[in-house]
Order: C-alpha cells, then structure tokens, then sequence
C-alpha cells in the first residue's frame, strides 16, 4: 500500500470518519484500546455508537466506570451515536426465508431494528434516548445494529428529530431526506475465512475510495483482538490520513449542511 505524500492539513476537503462500533460496558476496556492506538496515529475524534443494554445486560448507566469514560470520550470530542437497544433481533418467528436468513445467518441475530414495526422501535429509541440523556452524552444520530434498519423504524427517528443515520453504504440526513453516498471498510471476524474474504475485500474497497469525498472505518471490539485484521485496519487509516481529515459523523454533516457537498437525494437515487 502506498501512502503518498503528507499533504497541509488545512488543504484537506475530504473527511475520514472513524467509528467504533457496539461500546458499552462489556466493551469498554478494548475500546480504550482502540481509541488510544487511533489517537496515536493522528485520529483525536470518533463516533461511538453505544448499545444502551448490550445483549440483555443491566442497563450501561448503571456502570459508573462506564459512565465516567463516556462522558471523558466527549469532552475529548468523540461523538455518541445510539447503537440499538440490546443489540440482539429476539424473534423467533420470521416473514420469510430471506429475513430467517438475514437474521439468523447474516448477521447471527444482531440485527435489531431489521424487521422492526413502528411502536416497538420508538419504544426502543426512546428509551435509549432517555439512558443517554442520564448518562449526559446525547446523541443527534442513531446507527442500527448490522445497518439494519427498517422503514418504519427510520420514519419514528425523523419523528423523534433525531438529526442522521447511517447505513453500510451511505449517510442520510433525516433533515431533508439527502444522501452521502459512502461504502464503509468494515471487517467480518466471525471465522476464520470470513476474516481472510475481508482482508480481500477491504483492500480492494480501500483502493476505489482514494479520492472520495468521505471515506469511513466500521471497526468493532473484535478487530482489536485479531492482529492481522487491527494491522491492515489501522494502516489504511493511516493512508487515509494523509488525504483525509478526521471527523465524526456529526461534524461530516453539519459540514455538508454548511457547504451543500455532493449529496443524492434519495427519490432520484431510488429512481436510477
Ligand atoms: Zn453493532
């Protein structure tokens, strides 16, 4: 991998946005990990998504440790972003073999706002609201487990004024309906060939994105543990670095917003 030439920082108009997926209690020591490597390698701000109740577990507002470096994540200038409720799709029935499939393997029951009906959603993100709001980090974004999202949920969160989501190819502004189009590098650490198909994908989607308007890192918790995929994870955002500014998802759009960057609204997008 070539890194090319540092350019003048001030010269950069493109973004990097670096986001650590599924923190929460269980996470948090790994994730201190991972926020201390990127910091080392010039990457001071993130967006977090926090899963208020990870996998079932006591609510994170009652974890002070948890609480104390959240808040501490922020006034460094990280961003929260809420990550789901639980992170788990508990169904035990399902519409179709697709969505089984998607469900049970894709994502291995991560999926959580997937099939999501409208009531159960809100029910979800306001209570997540509420637990972040106690812990004093708010968030304007919401990102749903896997990507997942469904239309209903996605109408509640324009209700509920939340500002952004995100998908795994493309930011939206829930403002007014505009897209960023953006594939994100994002690694699958599951099994063994899954880590190895990653790699191969990775490197290749890195290539197509010199150049691109905003380029964005998914790590989660799991990348750090393998050192071959934390390895190629970190040295292509130190490529991106030299091209790229860093920025949390929050900054990206409220720079959209201010410099109408190249945006696709989602009716023409839907219509191609
Ligand atoms: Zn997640």
């Amino acid at each position: 991998m070539e890194t090319g030439n540092i350019t003048d920082k001030s010269a950069k108009t493109a973004a990097l946005v670096v986001s650590i997926h599924d923190v929460s209690p269980v996470t948090r020591d790994i994730v201190t990990k991972i926020l201390r490597r990127l910091e080392e390698i010039g990457v001071p701000r993130c967006s977090l998504l926090v899963v208020p109740a990870h996998h079932r577990r006591p609510d994170s507002d009652r974890d002070k440790a948890f609480v104390a470096f959240l808040q501490q994540c922020v006034r460094a200038g990280h961003e929260v972003v809420l990550h789901g409720y639980t992170h788990s799709d508990d169904r035990e029935t399902y519409s179709s073999l697709r969505d089984f499939w998607v469900s049970r393997v894709y994502t291995a029951r991560e999926g959580e706002f997937f099939q999501l009906d409208g009531e159960t959603a809100r029910s979800k993100l306001v209570a997540g609201m509420k637990m972040l709001k106690r812990m004093k980090t708010p968030a304007t974004g919401f990102i749903a487990p896997a990507w997942l999202l469904s239309a209903e949920a996605e109408k509640v969160l324009v209700e509920l004024g939340f500002d952004y989501t995100v998908r795994v190819g493309s930011l939206k502004d829930l403002r007014n309906g505009k897209e960023v189009l953006s594939r994100s590098m994002v690694y699958s650490t599951r099994r063994v060939w899954r880590r190895f198909v990653s790699l191969a994908w990775n490197e290749m989607l890195g290539r197509q994105l010199a150049g691109a308007p905003l380029v964005r890192m998914s790590l989660h918790p799991t990348d750090h543990r393998y050192g071959i995929v934390w390895k190629h994870a970190t040295r292509w955002v130190e490529h991106f670095l030299t091209t790229h500014r860093p920025m949390t998802y929050a900054e990206f759009l409220g720079e959209t917003r201010r410099t109408k960057k190249k945006t696709v609204d989602v009716a023409l997008a839907g219509a191609s």
